[in-house]
């Protein structure tokens, strides 16, 4: 539990209206996307919520939580599918909702963020100015800047333009121990010491709270082309992915759909009607209008030649933004199929996808559970969901689970492409780094937060928490 004194305090560092403890404010934020965790899917209800409205309230109340000794739990909108921002003991949620001011500095390619700022607003003020900013999470319509940071989000074109530690140039944070940092810069190249951006991005707010954030940008293409491509089986579409990329026709995105997750949206894709295919590609180009059109044309005849029996190419914005919108659907519409999903993220080098997406369907009906697959096939990175039955209890999720993750490192692959590891996957990191690699995160942990407050019960297995003596309160 917060100490009163410390709680007053807080009320007095965030002033009127900045400071939530009623149960239904506290019950909202106690919450996030995560569908399922091993460790069990009880809410933990925080004992207070703060609203910052700028950097320097928020670093009093890091001082705060150092003298007091209480967690900080940094939120940004509750989109993670890890459990990031859930409480897991209590603690202060602060939310970054208020802290939502953004600039975009034309002249040098790049804008000015504060960690509030929703992710589809800096690609709308981006395009305004002729400009371009990449990184496109299929939640960039409520997802934040600052929990696309602390994620290292990844999304529908990082086959082409990459994750979005790619495009932090220059971050202003608090870390655990309440120092005050800049790190990286303001310009595109910058090797002044230790790269502390990349530390920080994908720390999943474990070592340090971001305040504001310097991004680059890039000029926006001319044209924008998209293909979808249906096939008989999902192991064609698979296999078709890397032959696009091996081809250099350079996709902006390469995603792959199964059977199940068109179903969930078909009602989006109109030249589907009842005849769902086996399997789908949504390709994506850009660039200069007459090399776009050649590029689609290419990836077309490559995926007739592997066996796609029906393409559509899109060049019209409302063609384009509807076939995205559909797939930007799918994680949530997946509801209609079964109430619960265990919902993965595993990725692989992109020549074993076919593997995965057959070895993630034996699992499937090797537990008897009902495989719906789809994701970024440029990057190998699958989001593989195991459909619960209506009526039925996720008694086997956890073998299921380890069962996929061991094959995703069998292939050489990863536990997580881009949805952390959060509560959801700690007891699983050690399958791929090993207890050494566990060992050297924690000793950065050590170093950067050594009272523990930075999000406690995340990233690292229960072995390593660090605030075992903090309270539980008011669990469900
Ligand atoms: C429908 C749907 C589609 C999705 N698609 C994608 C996708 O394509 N690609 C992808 O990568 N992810 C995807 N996600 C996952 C999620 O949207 C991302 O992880 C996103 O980056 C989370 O942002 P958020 O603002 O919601 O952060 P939250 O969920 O609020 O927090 C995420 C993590 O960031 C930390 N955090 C938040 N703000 C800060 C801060 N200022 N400083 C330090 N730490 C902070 C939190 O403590 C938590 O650990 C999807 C989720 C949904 C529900």
């Amino acid at each position: 539990m917060i100490e009163p004194n410390a709680l007053k305090k807080l009320g007095e560092i965030l002033g009127p209206g900045g400071l939530i403890k009623d149960a239904v404010g506290l019950t909202c934020y106690s919450y996030d996307a995560m569908p399922y965790s091993p460790e069990g899917n009880q809410r933990v209800m925080p004992d207070a919520v703060a609203l910052p409205r700028d950097a320097d309230q928020v670093c009093e109340i890091v001082s705060l939580a150092n003298e007091f000794r209480f967690p900080i739990v940094p939120r940004g909108a509750g989109t993670g599918m890890t459990g990031g921002a859930r409480p897991t003991m209590g603690g202060l949620v602060l939310a970054f909702s208020r802290m939502n001011n953004m600039e975009i500095l034309d002249k040098d390619l790049t804008a000015r963020v504060q960690p509030g700022v929703i992710t589809s607003r800096i690609q709308q003020e981006a395009e305004r100015a002729g400009l371009f900013y990449p990184p496109d999470p299929a939640s960039s319509e409520a997802c934040t800047i600052g929990g696309n940071i602390a994620e290292n989000a990844g999304g529908l074109r990082a086959v082409k333009y990459g994750v979005t530690r790619d495009y932090v140039l220059g971050l202003d944070a608090v870390l655990g121990d309440a120092t005050r940092i800049k790190a990286g810069a303001k310009t595109v190249k910058s090797v002044a010491g230790l790269d502390m951006v990349s530390l920080l991005a994908g720390s999943e707010g474990t070592l340090g709270l971001v305040l504001e954030a310097w991004l680059k940008l890039l000029p926006l293409p001319e044209s924008r082309c998209t293909l979808l491509a249906l096939f008989e089986t999902a192991d064609q579409a698979a296999s078709a992915a890397p032959a696009i990329l091996t081809a250099r026709l350079d996709p902006t995105a390469l995603e792959f759909m199964d059977r199940y997750t068109i179903e969930c949206v078909a009602d989006q894709l109109d030249e589907l009607g009842t005849n769902i295919p086996g399997a789908m590609l949504l390709v994506e180009l850009d660039g200069g209008i007459g090399d776009t059109k050649r590029r689609i044309r290419d990836v077309r005849s490559i995926c007739t030649d592997l066996g796609a029996y029906n393409t559509r190419i899109s060049d019209s914005e409302e063609a384009r933004e509807q076939l995205w919108k559909a797939r930007k659907a799918i994680s949530p519409a997946l509801g209609k199929l079964a109430p619960f999903k265990i919902d993965e993220d595993v990725a692989v080098p992109r020549s074993r996808l076919a593997e995965l997406v057959r070895g993630a369907g034996e699992i499937g009906l090797k537990n008897g559970l009902k495989c719906a697959c789809y994701g970024h096939a440029g990057d190998g990175n699958l989001h593989v969901n195991y459909l619960v039955p209506a009526g039925e209890k996720p008694a086997g999720a956890e073998k299921v689970a380890r069962e996929l993750f061991e094959l995703a490192i069998s292939l050489g692959g990863t536990i997580s492409g881009e949805h952390g590891i959060g509560t959801a996957k700690r007891m699983y990191l050690e399958l791929e780094t090993g207890r050494a690699g566990l060992d050297i995160m924690a000793s950065v942990k050590q170093a950067l937060d050594p009272k523990g407050i930075m999000n406690p019960g995340k990233l690292l297995p229960k072995d390593y928490d660090t605030m075992p003596g903090y309270v539980r309160k008011n669990t469900e």
